[in-house]
């Protein structure tokens, strides 16, 4: 079974969000659960967490195939350690609210550097990161997403996401999403089938099929290896509809959760059904 949705708005409430993948016709999608600009929420209320979840039975979404993104503010490698805390306590906190409203994990992107401390140190700190909210926590795998290497941002190659998650003391609390577009941008070659089947065989190589908790399709505005994150509608930018037919018809990605976060949210209706004709 394939489950096939986007990353859509929660604004107005987040039963709202459910309600939107619905009308998509998807059957995964991905959302914030606070306003990602800001650090802090007033937590859940139980109407709230009840509505999203009477939502989610109303139009059939399946909780582990709900992907709730973490804030863009949050850098759980931080260089300096008041900000490093800062960031954990929000990480926690997002945590939580996951937890609060019946899901099953939380995608983040891993953290940068910022010319401070090296790439090593910064995995290091994002894998402490990660043990101390797994600790403070429960239910919830934290889920790495690989990145387009733009500025100081580890995490673009496989590399990092293996140092990473080899110095998680609950491994099974942890987990990967791939991004086609940060991919592509970070220099993986996804243009041709044979590219598509080494990439990911490298992948599995180091990271194990069970890591792999989500996958978001979207192609590159941007040239290939140019390490900068501009996400494009499907078939429209520098990657072409190659590796989303080959993920679509590879059996390895069956009933992993794919997730649109491309430019243009108009066209996720037509790209959604046209990712379901494909199998
Ligand atoms: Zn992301
Ligand atoms: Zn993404």
């Amino acid at each position: 079974m394939r489950y096939i949705g986007a990353h859509v708005s929660s604004a107005g409430g987040l039963e709202k969000a459910v309600f939107r993948a619905f009308q998509l016709k998807a059957t995964a999608f991905s959302f914030f659960t606070k306003n990602q600009l800001q650090w802090s929420a007033l937590p859940l209320s139980l109407i709230e967490i009840d509505n999203f979840k009477k939502a989610c039975n109303q139009y059939n979404f399946f909780f582990e195939k709900i992907i709730p993104h973490s804030s863009y503010l949050i850098n759980l490698g931080h260089p300096d350690d008041n900000l490093l805390k800062k960031s954990r306590v929000a990480f926690i906190n997002e945590i939580k609210r996951c937890d609060d409203l019946g899901l099953f994990f939380l995608n983040f992107h891993p953290g940068s550097h910022l010319n401070q401390i090296s790439e090593m140190d910064c995995l290091s700190r994002i894998s402490e990161s990660i043990n101390i909210a797994l600790e403070q926590t429960k239910n919830i795998v934290a889920v790495i997403e690989n990145t387009a290497g733009q500025g100081t941002n580890v995490g673009y190659r496989f590399e990092h996401l293996y140092e990473i998650i080899n110095k998680i003391d609950d491994k099974s609390r942890v987990g990967v999403c791939l991004d086609t577009c940060h991919l592509f941008a970070a220099g993986y070659d996804l243009r041709t089938k044979e590219n598509c089947q080494n990439i990911f065989n490298n992948f599995f190589n180091l990271i194990e099929l069970k890591y792999l908790k989500c996958l978001h399709l979207n192609d590159s505005k941007k040239e290939f290896n140019s390490r900068v994150d501009r996400h494009e509608n499907l078939g429209l930018g520098q990657i072409g509809t190659l590796v989303f037919e080959w993920i679509i018809k590879n059996k390895s990605f069956d009933n992993i959760p794919m997730i649109l976060e491309t430019k243009n949210s108009k066209m996720w209706i037509k790209e959604i059904s046209w990712l379901k004709s494909l199998k």
